[in-house]
């Protein structure tokens, strides 16, 4: 890099040092000349003949314009001029005068001296300065051929050395991707320990996983631990506006790399350069040029030097196979959505960066945040500390981080949307709906929070369901109770109003949503046994699935589904119909404390034991 630098240094020196030689003649030719000029006092032909009879003149010099001659005045002399007169008594009064006087002859220049100052110069000037300005507009823009070329100087940026000092304790839970990337960091440490058995690190290594697991975050503290040069490029910055630039700074990347060994560079959101190559009409040549240099340079170089690609994506479906296979990002480190461990340690990393109480209980904060990836758990944290500002405290409480939990996940109150009193009692209805079925089918779990204060996500109500502890696997009839559980809130609608309302759009799209898992794709359908009707897509952006059987076959499923909600939610209009005194007394509590928590709601429902239903 230094030695790369100093050649445009020298070059705008040479630059400079034309541009101020250029400034100094227009100095010397126009303004100096002037500036001279001033001191000059212009006087009449007459004023002269005056001076000269009163004997007051110095010296005189004559051209073939103008006369100038000097007058005493006092100490001083003042320099005059007045224009030349045709006057055949000039040399005789002159001489009376008993002044000095000489005729001064312009100088005139060498004819060859003119051509050189009139043409030759400005024209070496205007060829040189032509020549510094286009060499610099190529540099800039086209990024050049050559991999010396290819950085100028506003893309230097792009190597950044790791000054982050971020180390693996930073990072929370993510156990097994650690445990896979000290191994590179052990590498780079004593790669003589690995070279005497003979293995060789794997080149690469591609962390996947959804937004905001901490993957960025990860390569990064690899490079902390690992005290090593770290190149961090995004992936869309190899994609340019100019041909041939993204190839042209792959090049670049990897000789520097090559050079800086042992190092890491890492490549992050590598899905917008390594998208398949599917040849397809809009094809992005520009994207197509860049990844295949970035596989030529992988293959280049032997991994015995120490250079450990990093790679990060949320989308590795879509990479190109060539990138997979071995030799290249052949170590694939799945970064997942933290478990309830693994949150309530990232909770607590972040709590560290702001003033807490000290009987703030983590658990039950990860608790509530079940899914919550750690950029949103860090929110969270962070949404507290605002939240104690916001009221003047000096720290943040239990209460503010739950509270913050329902602003992340559900958006922000929105204290300004008052619902009626009419919709009020709707909405308690419908939520305590949810809640009672839940409650009573003896494998859904138990309610931690209920609010029907509204909320800019558009969610009316909002009912937190806080599983005890996590679990992996669901069974058939916990799927069932789920579905039963989402129908509630209609179902205690019609339950007590014989009306139905809008306010269950989210709750039917989920229901619908999960019976046609349970038939498509869990094989949960006696029917259909253990074939899969639906592929999906992405993993890991919740992608969408696209069904793969027969039109009849579609045409069945979608009424088997049907089937499977509408049982679900018979079932939960009998339970609340079988509670309805339940149901009202809950409901009221809810409708004028506008939150109901877990153990009020337990302690309403197990008041005096009616008849409870299995
Ligand atoms: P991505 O996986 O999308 O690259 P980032 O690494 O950029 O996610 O994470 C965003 C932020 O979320 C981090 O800066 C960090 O504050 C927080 N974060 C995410 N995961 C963790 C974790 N496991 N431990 C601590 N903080 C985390
Ligand atoms: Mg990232
Ligand atoms: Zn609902």
């Amino acid at each position: 890099m230094e030695i790369k630098d100093k050649k445009p240094v020298r070059r705008s020196m040479v630059f400079y040092a034309v541009i101020v030689l250029v400034v100094l003649m227009i100095l010397n030719m126009f303004v100096l000349p002037s500036l001279s000029e001033r001191s000059v006092v212009e006087t009449t032909y007459d004023e002269l003949l005056d001076a000269l009879d009163a004997h007051e003149v110095g010296e005189v010099e004559l051209n073939s314009d103008y006369i100038y001659y000097t007058v005493k005045n006092g100490d001083r002399e003042i320099i005059c001029k007045t224009g030349r007169i045709f006057d055949i008594n000039e040399v005789s009064r002159l001489y009376e005068s008993g002044a000095k006087f000489q005729e001064v002859v312009p100088e005139t220049m060498s004819p060859l001296t003119s051509l050189l100052v009139g043409y030759v110069v400005p024209l070496a000037l205007f060829i040189g300065l032509g020549y510094f300005l286009s060499r610099r507009l190529q540099k800039s823009m086209m990024g050049g051929g050559g991999g010396a070329m290819a950085f100028g100087k506003s893309n230097a940026k792009v190597y950044v050395k790791s000054a982050t000092g971020i180390k693996f304790s930073d990072v929370a839970g993510e156990d097994e991707a650690k445990e896979l990337l000290t191994e590179i960091v052990d590498y780079l440490h004593n790669p003589q320990k690995y070279r005497e058995i003979g293995a060789t690190m794997p080149k690469g290594a591609l962390l996947v996983g959804p937004p905001g697991t901490g993957k960025t975050l990860l390569a990064k503290a690899v490079a902390g631990e690992a005290e090593v040069p770290f190149f961090s490029i995004s992936g869309s910055e190899f994609v340019e506006m100019f041909v041939g630039t993204g190839a042209a700074k792959v090049r670049d990347l990897f000789k520097q790399a090559n050079e800086k060994a042992p190092c890491i560079v890492f490549i992050d959101e590598i899905d917008t350069i390594g998208k398949k190559r599917d040849g397809s009409f809009s094809g992005n040549d520009e994207r197509e040029q860049t990844l295949n240099q970035l596989l030529t340079e992988m293959d280049g170089f032997e991994g015995s030097k120490g250079v450990v690609i990093l790679a990060a994506t949320n989308r590795p479906d879509s990479l190109d196979p060539a990138l997979l296979r071995p030799g290249r990002f052949d170590r694939r480190i799945p970064v997942e959505l933290p478990d309830l461990k693994g949150r309530e340690e990232i909770l607590k990393v972040h709590a560290k960066k702001i003033k807490l109480a000290d009987n703030v209980n983590f658990y039950e904060i990860a608790k509530a945040a079940s899914g919550a990836s750690g950029a949103e758990l860090a929110n969270i944290v962070n949404e507290a500390a605002l939240r104690a500002v916001r009221d003047g405290r000096r720290f943040a409480t239990q209460a503010d981080m739950e509270e913050s939990i329902e602003v992340v996940i559900a958006g922000y109150q929105k204290k300004s949307r008052v619902l009626s009193e009419k919709e009020k009692l709707i909405v308690s209805y419908h939520e305590i709906g949810h809640a009672l079925v839940a409650a009573m089918q003896t494998n859904s779990a138990p309610v931690h929070k209920i609010t029907i204060i509204p909320r800019t996500s558009g969610a009316l109500g909002y009912t937190m369901q806080v599983e005890d502890g996590e679990h992996f696997l669901m069974n058939k009839e916990e799927l069932e109770n789920k579905i039963a559980t989402l129908t509630g809130g209609r179902a205690a609608e019609e339950l007590i109003f014989h009306s139905i309302t809008t306010g269950a759009s989210n709750d039917i799209e989920q229901a619908t949503k999960i019976a046609r898992s349970m038939i498509t794709r869990f094989g949960m359908n006696e029917d259909f046994d253990m074939v899969a009707m639906e592929n999906v897509g992405n993993q890991y952006l919740g992608g969408d699935a696209s069904l793969s059987c027969s039109f009849e076959t579609q045409t069945e499923i979608d009424r088997k589904v049907v089937e499977l909600v509408k049982k679900e939610h018979e079932k939960a209009y009998k339970i609340l119909e079988d509670n309805i005194g339940k149901l009202h007394e809950l409901a009221k509590f809810l409708y004028e404390n506008e939150t109901i928590t877990g153990e009020e709601f337990m302690k309403i429902l197990l008041h005096k034991p009616e008849q409870i239903e299995g």
